[in-house]
């Protein structure tokens, strides 16, 4: 039987959170004088530390109950409040699939946690034969899993990622930063099915709010409690709430810009394909492409130096540099700066 405590580190499990004048008294209505607020001004006092409006938008938009939603100061804090809950700094240990987002590897160094980096075989998919010997690792609480993947592209492929769900007995994080750009379904259909899966999305990129840090964790009630408990109490200023409010309230302007995202996607693949100094590119389900050139860290600077900004991943992937899917406008330049690189 799966169960939670044996997965929690023992001082979490036991913590008695902070108290706020706001979890001891929860109306709207009313002469507030229990936080030591100012009663001047428009931002004087604090933020719903719950985001009850924001999360009954996220609850409706993905069909999700409200106590399953859990949301953080980006998709960064959700990750580090995984390793404070479930991993004793020198002594457990946490697992990901390489190359991947480098968050992983901060928040493990910061908490003082091993990460056990496994190798994506040739076409980024996972190995699970070579996943499999660390499996019954009792110290191993942790696998992040980045489908679709950063900096690669790809989703992993569905299989793979059950067999881990079925087979794993500590926490699963499933990092879904780029599923609304994808073809992929979400993870979230099989939420109820696994006790142990936590699924985050969040809304700096497919929802352009990436300056409002609004990061998502869909997990079980006893995993939204420890979140919850350790997170610091006002985590998602009230302007940040209402930014993603109105973002979920504009579902037609996000459909638009997804839209307008795939397209120039597809243009940015047949005009790089036409390029003598392109090698390859990598298929993306995401608004990114990782492509490789004939000389990335070259191509990289040369593009710096008219202004364009691309990110070189060359120490990760051989000569690959992954390209953000921007504006039409954008775009041009950097089809028109790639190609006069190739003209001296
Ligand atoms: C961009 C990105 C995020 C988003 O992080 P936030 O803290 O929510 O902005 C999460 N995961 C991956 C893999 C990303 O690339």
């Amino acid at each position: 039987m799966f169960n939670l405590k044996d997965l929690v580190r023992a001082n979490i499990w036991s913590l008695k959170p902070y108290s706020s004048a706001r979890d001891e008294f929860s109306g709207d209505e009313g002469v507030f004088l229990d936080a030591n607020e100012n009663p001047f001004g428009t931002l004087n006092r604090y933020p719903d530390s719950y985001q009850k409006e924001l999360k009954q938008k996220l609850s409706a938009y993905k069909n999700i109950p409200t106590e399953n939603i859990f949301i953080g100061n980006g998709s960064d804090e959700i990750i580090d409040l995984t390793y404070r809950i479930f991993c004793n700094p020198e002594i457990d240990k946490a697992l990901t699939f390489t190359p991947t987002f480098g968050m992983y590897q901060v928040a493990s160094d910061i908490n003082n946690i091993e990460l056990i980096k496994l190798p994506l075989d040739d076409d980024f998919q996972i190995n699970v034969e070579n996943l499999k010997p660390y499996l019954n690792d009792e110290k191993l609480k942790l696998i992040f899993i980045c489908s679709p993947n950063n900096p690669t592209g790809n989703c992993f492929i569905e299989k793979d990622i059950d067999f881990i769900l079925k087979n794993f007995k500590g926490i699963v994080i499933i990092d879904e930063a780029y599923i609304d750009f994808s073809t992929t379904e979400s993870w979230l259909k099989v939420l109820n099915q696994f006790p142990n899966l936590i699924i985050t999305q969040t809304l700096s990129k497919a929802w352009a709010l990436a300056s409002a840090r609004v990061g998502i964790a869909y997990a079980s009630t006893e995993i939204l409690q420890l979140l919850n408990k350790v997170k610091m109490p006002y985590n998602i200023s009230k302007l940040n709430q209402q930014a993603a409010i109105d973002a979920l309230d504009n579902e037609s302007e996000f459909k638009k810009n997804i839209e307008v995202i795939l397209n120039e996607k597809e243009y940015l693949i047949q005009k790089l394909n036409q390029m003598e100094s392109v090698k390859k590119i990598y298929p993306s389900d995401a608004n990114f492409l990782l492509v490789e050139f004939d000389d990335a860290n070259k191509t990289y600077q040369d593009l710096v130096f008219q202004k364009i900004i691309t990110r070189n991943r060359h120490k990760l992937v051989n000569n690959a540099i992954r390209i953000t899917v921007g504006t039409p406008n954008e775009n041009e330049k950097l089809i028109n700066g790639l190609l006069s690189i190739s003209k001296y």
